[in-house]
């Protein structure tokens, strides 16, 4: 599974951060995906950290 985080769409409200701390670290003000953690295993909390952004910034791609 892909994560990404949109730049243009965050606002910076860390909710991703608190919920997976090893996924989603916060930069700059913002939320981003850690290095190396962009293709994450299919976890529930990450799936929840993106249906709780409140920006919807934060794109789930699932391998084919
Ligand atoms: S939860 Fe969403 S808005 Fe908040 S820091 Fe994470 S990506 Fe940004």
């Amino acid at each position: 599974m892909k994560v990404s985080v949109d730049p243009d769409l965050c606002y910076g409200s860390a909710e991703c951060v608190h919920r997976v701390p090893s996924v989603f670290a916060f930069e700059d003000g913002y939320g981003a995906v850690r290095p190396g953690r962009e293709d994450s295993e299919d976890d529930p909390l990450i799936r929840e950290a993106a249906e709780r952004c409140p920006s919807q910034a934060i794109t789930l791609t699932l391998d084919e």
